[in-house]
């Protein structure tokens, strides 16, 4: 590929925006949204969520799958599944979108921050260990950005004190752990079908768990505390939650999901082609230890060195190109609700440093050579 070191990018008055993130939408989804929207109500009013569920436990080679309206709602689904209460603790890793620790807060139990590794981003497993009292009730590795958290150590932790281990696969759909996916290896698994997620229903999500005592407790608490054995309509035995995906969005969600390893493929491809082109630069990216594969949900950069680069100046000559990216993730405790932690050094230098770069599957060999003309020239003058 001609990604020149000097290349001057073409550029237009005005060039075509570059979107971060946008789903891959072929004639499969268009079908069975159709489908769904002309047929999919009545006695077929589910039929897509059912298909969707099973397909997604095939994908991920678990017993159990539920969508749910948001991973958000899985998130709250799963906590509450485990039975989290105010005086818990759940031990979380401090670069994560904010989501990832949000229902641990609105069930009054306490998020315990940790560092995250520099290499890969997520959560480090010695932090994570030293976190441990007597209060602590799970673990909640995030693979951020579709790298992967270190989950063999982190399940052996979790098995030796008695620990949930919830795995925040929102961002990793495809990436594969020594065989196993991403999402699958925990006692519960997380992942999102949001609008700028690598497979996605608009909005949307859902759980995975091979443990059918565990997907018994959700599936009650899904369905507003309505257990299988009452035959009684409108007759639940508890205050639950409802955060249903939609049979229209479990449609789209069917047709992602088939086409799953073909969306992979290309996000590989895109990353593939950032690090050939920018090789050259004082940055790291996304790493691929042996044994793992990287679903690549975001191609990043972090610059290295003493003065690294202003980013918000980088994203702001992207912007002026039309090309949208991204800040990486703010370390959680450096927001205005928590008690700052600055002392998780690597994800406070991480921050500053890190950019993510478009990433959808359709980017054209000329999107990625623009994206990185521009940026070198960004470069040169920051
Ligand atoms: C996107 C995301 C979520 C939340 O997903 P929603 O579907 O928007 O609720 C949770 N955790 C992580 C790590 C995410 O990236």
């Amino acid at each position: 590929m001609a990604f020149m070191q000097n290349s001057t990018p073409n550029l237009t008055q005005n060039p075509t925006p570059i979107p971060v993130t946008r789903p891959w939408i072929s004639d499969l989804e268009i079908e069975y949204v159709n489908d769904a929207i002309r047929h999919g109500w009545g006695p077929r009013c589910y039929e897509y969520i059912l298909r969707f569920e099973k397909a997604l436990a095939a994908y991920q080679g678990t017993r159990h799958a539920l969508a749910t309206s948001s991973c958000t709602g899985a998130i709250q689904l799963a906590f509450a599944a485990i039975g989290l209460a105010p005086g818990d603790e759940v031990i979380v890793p401090e670069s994560t979108w904010v989501a990832s620790i949000a229902p641990i807060v609105h069930l009054g139990a306490t998020p315990v921050f940790v560092d995250v590794l520099p290499d890969t981003w997520c959560m480090d497993l010695a932090q994570a260990a030293a976190a441990i009292t007597p209060r602590t009730k799970a673990i909640m590795p995030v693979h951020v950005y579709g790298n992967l958290a270190p989950m063999q150590a982190l399940k052996t932790l979790a098995e030796q004190n008695g620990l949930y281990l919830i795995e925040d696969a929102a961002e990793a759909l495809g990436s594969v752990y020594h065989g196993q996916k991403a999402g699958s290896i925990g006692d519960i698994g997380v992942f999102s079908f949001h609008g700028t997620k690598s497979i996605s229903t608009g909005e949307g999500g859902a759980l995975v768990t091979s443990n059918s005592e565990l997907f018994a407790r959700i599936s009650v608490l899904a369905d507003h505390g309505r257990v299988p054995s009452e035959k009684r309509l409108f007759f639940p035995h508890e205050v639950g939650y409802k955060f249903k995906m939609s049979n229209l969005q479990a449609a789209m969600g069917c047709a992602q999901l088939e086409r799953a390893e073909t969306i992979v493929e290309a996000k590989r491809r895109v990353f593939q082609a950032y690090q050939t082109a920018l090789a050259d630069l004082p940055l790291r990216m996304n790493p691929e230890p042996a044994g793992e594969r990287n679903a690549y949900w975001m191609s990043t950069v972090v610059f290295e060195g003493e003065q690294p680069p202003d980013r918000d100046a980088l994203m702001q000559a992207l912007k002026a190109e039309a090309i949208d990216s991204r800040p990486f993730f703010y370390p959680l405790t450096a927001l205005p609700m928590f008690e700052a932690q600055p002392e998780h050094r690597v994800a406070y230098d991480l921050s500053p440093r890190g950019l993510n770069l478009p990433s959808y599957p359709e980017l054209t060999d000329t999107d990625l050579l623009r994206v990185c003309s521009v940026l070198r020239q960004a470069l040169q003058l920051s």
